[in-house]
């Protein structure tokens, strides 16, 4: 099923989003780039990612803020492809601050970007895959989708959010051939993380590593960063024929997060 799918990946200029487009790419799918990138940026990936796995890759400069834009960037990949067979759902910011003295902007934003983005392109997506009878939709959600951490409201409801939006569309679709599901991380170390990380150290006035080792201790069982290639791994098998019967569901990739 994968050979020759049309995977679009909301996010996928860096961190986990470039992760799952270059495991999708290495399984044979054709894939629809999208993130912030200048147009320099955005053609030197593509022309290494071109080279590295020999398939057909476009960008798509969408700004997933904008529900048009969202909405442009499922049928522009449509025109193009002919298809989308796969949506990753998987863009995404962040913003640290006590509820109140959160910014309105910052909460609009992380909701815009990080919840409604993902409305806009399944609502885009889910007629052609409905006509097709089969499709893949996954949102990559977070561990803060299940459980809470302070200083992240938005956030923490626009991942709750999303894991509420898998389950309706998984309902909705569960005899189309379509399943929905979403993967909820732990810490992973990407710019994302990274900025968390550099903004512990500062205010700690201790190093980046010692920052690092805090946030693992704090939350995360194992210890250790969960890589972007284990979650692009199960996003991989998640769009697999042998899952065609797993929808409405959440995986945490948190190293034991929330068992805890
Ligand atoms: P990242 O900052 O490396 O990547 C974010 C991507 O989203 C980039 O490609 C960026 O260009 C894109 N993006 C941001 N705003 C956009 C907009 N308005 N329009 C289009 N694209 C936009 O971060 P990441 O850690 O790889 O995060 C990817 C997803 O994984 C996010 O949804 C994040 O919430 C989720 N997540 C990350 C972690 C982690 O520990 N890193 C944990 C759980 C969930």
């Amino acid at each position: 099923m994968l050979r020759d799918s049309v995977a679009v990946i909301t996010g996928s200029t860096s961190g986990i989003g470039l992760g799952i487009a270059e495991t999708f790419a290495a399984a044979g799918c054709r894939i629809v780039l999208n993130g912030i990138a200048t147009p320099a940026e955005a053609d030197a990936l593509l022309q290494r990612l071109r080279q590295q796995y020999g398939v057909q890759i476009f960008f798509h400069p969408a700004d997933l803020a904008d529900p048009n834009q969202c909405a442009a960037l499922i049928v522009d990949a449509e025109t193009h492809f002919g298809s989308v067979d796969i949506l990753v759902n998987n863009a995404g910011i962040q913003y640290v601050a006590p509820t109140e003295s959160f910014p309105v902007d910052q909460w609009d934003a992380i909701l815009a970007i990080n919840l409604s983005a993902a409305f806009h392109t399944i609502r885009a997506a889910l007629p052609g895959m409905q006509r097709r009878k089969q499709g893949r939709i996954l949102n990559i959600a977070s561990v803060h989708g299940l459980v809470a951490s302070i200083h992240k409201a938005a956030y923490v409801a626009a991942k709750h959010g999303v894991i509420g939006l898998t389950k309706v569309v998984a309902l909705e679709n569960a005899s189309n051939g379509i399943t929905c599901n979403a993967i909820c991380p732990g810490w992973v170390l990407t710019a994302l993380v990274q900025k968390q990380i550099d903004a512990r150290a500062t205010q700690n006035q201790i190093s980046a590593e010692e920052a690092s080792h805090e946030i693992l201790a704090e939350k995360q069982p194992s210890g250790r960063f969960t890589s972007v290639e284990d979650v692009a791994a199960l996003a991989l098998f998640l769009c697999s024929e042998s899952c065609s019967n797993i929808t409405g569901a959440s995986f945490p990739v948190d190293g034991g997060w929330t068992a805890q």
